[in-house]
């Protein structure tokens, strides 16, 4: 699913994207992708499987998006086929007390994941150079630096056998406006609603500048961004499970061939 990925060192214009393409698979609809995603989720999962079998790839995604953006509905719809032991979701929201002791990379580390495993982070380091920039959490001086730490941490993953994959979903103001509407006015969607995206909304333009400067420093041969048109959230699941399945086939891995000699071997 190249078409949604960013090269290093291109040009990018987020508020000229369309978040409601759905060019990739033109001849589908809500009901059409139904099928086609399960499909898509049963070669994730063999996939995921051989990963697993072989032990020596390690495969991280990293999900950021806008509040609302639809990140655990992505992580629920496209993992649900994957078997739960091979996966590890962590989230990253406001850091502790502990944490804020620590450089801004030191909790992120230690979820990075294992040979043979899936990681999956909701949000991420990516938020020290997003809300934190937005914000003025800290000077300038010291998040314009991260572009490079961060380069060289996710170069450092790749290089001792970690895949990655930086996906950020893409939505629109207007779209945000109705998946905010609608968390108030779903008494099963209330507990998502949290009067600091109201704040965010509101710094929407910044937000998308620091979006586009993370994305244009740090998207690498290595460790890739790709910007997902999310308002339709079909296509968006079929997107970033197509991007996964993609990325875990280009590792070429299949099953290892056992150290026994198991042409003799009877089970009685
Ligand atoms: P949620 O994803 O809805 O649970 O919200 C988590 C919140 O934590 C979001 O508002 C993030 O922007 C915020 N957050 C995550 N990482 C950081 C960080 N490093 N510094 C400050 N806020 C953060
Ligand atoms: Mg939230």
């Amino acid at each position: 699913m190249d078409r949604y990925r960013i090269s290093e060192g291109a040009h990018l214009d987020l508020r000229s994207m369309d978040t409601r393409d759905t060019s990739a698979y033109p001849s589908l609809s809500k009901k059409k992708a139904v099928p086609v995603l399960a499909q898509m989720r049963r070669e994730l999962a063999d996939l995921q499987r051989v990963m697993w079998a072989d032990g020596n790839h390690a495969l991280l995604v990293v999900l950021q998006a806008m509040d609302t953006g639809g990140k655990d509905g992505t992580i629920r719809k496209v993992l649900s086929g994957v078997n739960p032991q091979g996966v590890d979701v962590t989230g990253f929201g406001v850091p502790t007390e502990e944490e804020m002791k620590h450089d801004y990379l030191w909790r992120i580390h230690r979820h990075a994941p294992a040979k043979g495993r899936i990681a999956v982070f909701n949000r991420s380091h990516y938020e020290d150079v997003l809300i934190v920039r937005v914000n003025n959490l800290v000077p300038r001086v010291r998040w314009s630096n991260r572009y490079d730490h961060i380069r060289g941490f996710e170069r450092l993953l790749t290089d001792e056998g970690t895949t990655i994959v930086k996906i950020m979903l893409h939505i629109s103001l207007d779209e945000q406006k109705e998946r905010l509407e609608a968390r108030l006015a779903d008494p099963s969607k209330n507990y998502k609603f949290n009067p600091n995206d109201l704040d965010a909304r509101a710094q929407w333009d910044e937000y998308m500048t620091a979006y586009e400067d993370a994305i244009t420093e740090t998207s690498t041969s290595y460790a890739p961004w790709f910007v997902v048109p999310a308002d339709r959230k079909w296509y968006r699941n079929l997107v970033v499970t197509q991007t996964l399945i993609d990325t875990l086939k280009g590792l070429n891995l299949s099953y290892p061939v056992s150290d026994h000699d198991l042409s003799d071997v009877t089970v009685n």
